[in-house]
Order: structure tokens, then C-alpha cells, then sequence
């Protein structure tokens, strides 16, 4: 049985992956909020620890936050949770757990990305940063890790329906929103969902280094 460890798997996106790879028969490890948190490198120096020696198949980080604000009104907190979080976190687990994946000569890694680190947005700066930088360690680690017969990309989804949209977004908002895309909809995060798992399955043999957009078109406009 393959083993899947993914971060932020308690609701919105990450909940949807870990319910299609629990469906397609993986074991899931999938730290909760309370298990790990990735504002603390202690946090996550202590859970590699305890978690060195496992061997993931697959490594997921989807965990992320978006708090928004314009360049003058970022507060230093601010800056510093969102690159922990969003990077720093995601870096220091994949230097933690990658050692038996390369050993075990097959790993997938999927680094969840956003469209805006495809386009941006008044207000993202901080937010783009991280998702951009993230993309940069899926371009140097496809390198590092081919030879181990690692493949890692980056999804960036679109506007997606979770908790962090609902936070972001008045319903009117919304709606708006959805007027604007060329699918009329936001996605389902089952539709995230899929693509991950297609992309961290054996079925993908030869993908890796990419970034890619699960938008309903939306960066094509
Ligand atoms: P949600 O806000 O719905 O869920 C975030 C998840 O991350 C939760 O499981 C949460 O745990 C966990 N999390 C947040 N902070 C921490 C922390 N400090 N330590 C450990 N876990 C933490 O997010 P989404 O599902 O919407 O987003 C998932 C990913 O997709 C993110 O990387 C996001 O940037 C990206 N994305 C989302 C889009 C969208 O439209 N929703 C669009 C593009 C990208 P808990 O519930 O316990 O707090």
C-alpha cells in the first residue's frame, strides 16, 4: 500500500485529496493543525523527528494562507507567518522526509501553487511571493530528484469554493467573480482534487517540473 503524507488535509482542498487518495485505496498521513504547525520551524523539527525514518510515496504540500493587504500595510507578523507557512514549512518538511523516498528509488511531489503565482492582484504581494518562490523549489528539486525517480510539480488552482475563499469573498463577491470566468463557476475542490491525484499516481510516468493551472481558464482571459 502507497503512503500519502499531506499537509492541511482537515478541510477545503486538502480535505477533497485526502478523501480521492483514501478512495483509491492509500494510507493517508495527514497532520492536523494541532500535530504540526507550519508558523513554528520548532513544530516541524519536531514532527520530522518522530517522522524521519517513514517512507512516503507521495508528499502533498497544500496547507496555505492568504492574508491580504497592500504593500504599505503588511505587518512584519504578517510576512513572517505567510513565508512560514506558504514556504518555509513546505522546504524544511521536503529536506526532513525526502531521504527514504530517494532510497526507495519513487516518490511523486505535488506543491500546491495558486493562480496567483500565474497572475496577481492588488493586494497579493506577499501571498504571489510565496506561491512563486514555491514553484522555484518544484523547478530545482524536478532537478535534484529525477535521477531518484521523483517527479514534482506545482498545481496552481483557480478560484476554487473553501473556507479561505468564503473569507476572502462576501457572497456577493462571489458571485461577481463566477460572472467572470469563462466556466460561469467556481471549481469544486474534488476538482483540485483529481488532477493531484493523477499527477501523484503511477499513472504520471513523465510530468515533472511544471506548473500547471487548474483555472476553468481564468489566466487565459
Ligand atoms: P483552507 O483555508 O480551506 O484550508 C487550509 C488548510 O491549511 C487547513 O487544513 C488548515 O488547518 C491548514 N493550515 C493553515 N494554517 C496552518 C498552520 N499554521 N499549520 C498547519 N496547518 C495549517 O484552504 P484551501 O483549501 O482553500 O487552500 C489549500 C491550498 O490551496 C492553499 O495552499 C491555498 O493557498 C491554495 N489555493 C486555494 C485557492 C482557493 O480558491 N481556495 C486558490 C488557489 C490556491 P486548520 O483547519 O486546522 O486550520
Amino acid at each position: 500500500m502507497k503512503t500519502v503524507f499531506i499537509t492541511g488535509g482537515s478541510r477545503g482542498i486538502g480535505k477533497a485529496i485526502v478523501q480521492k487518495f483514501e478512495a483509491e485505496g492509500y494510507h493517508i498521513v495527514a497532520p492536523s493543525h494541532r500535530e504540526i504547525d507550519l508558523s513554528s520551524p520548532e513544530s516541524v523539527d519536531a514532527f520530522i523527528t518522530t517522522h524521519r525514518q517513514d517512507v512516503f510515496d507521495v508528499i502533498i504540500n497544500n496547507a496555505g494562507i492568504n492574508e491580504i493587504n497592500l504593500l504599505e500595510n503588511i505587518t512584519d507578523d504578517e510576512l513572517d507567518r505567510m513565508l512560514q507557512v506558504n514556504l518555509l514549512s513546505p522546504i524544511r518538511l521536503l529536506r526532513g522526509l525526502v531521504g527514504p523516498m530517494k532510497e526507495n528509488g519513487y516518490g511523486r511531489i505535488v506543491n500546491i501553487g495558486s493562480i496567483w503565482a500565474v497572475v496577481s492582484r492588488e493586494g497579493r504581494l506577499v501571498y504571489s511571493a510565496t506561491k512563486n518562490a514555491l514553484h522555484g523549489v518544484t523547478n530545482t528539486l524536478a532537478l535534484e530528484l529525477g535521477p531518484y525517480n521523483i517527479l514534482v510539480n506545482t498545481v496552481c488552482p483557480g478560484y476554487v469554493l473553501t473556507e479561505l475563499t468564503r473569507k476572502n469573498n462576501t457572497d456577493e463577491e462571489i458571485e461577481n467573480i463566477s460572472r467572470t470566468l469563462p466556466l460561469r463557476r467556481m471549481a469544486d475542490p474534488s476538482e483540485i482534487a483529481e488532477f493531484v491525484y493523477f499527477l501523484a499516481s503511477e499513472k504520471n510516468t513523465f510530468i515533472t517540473g511544471q506548473k500547471i493551472a487548474v483555472d476553468g481558464g481564468f489566466t487565459i482571459q
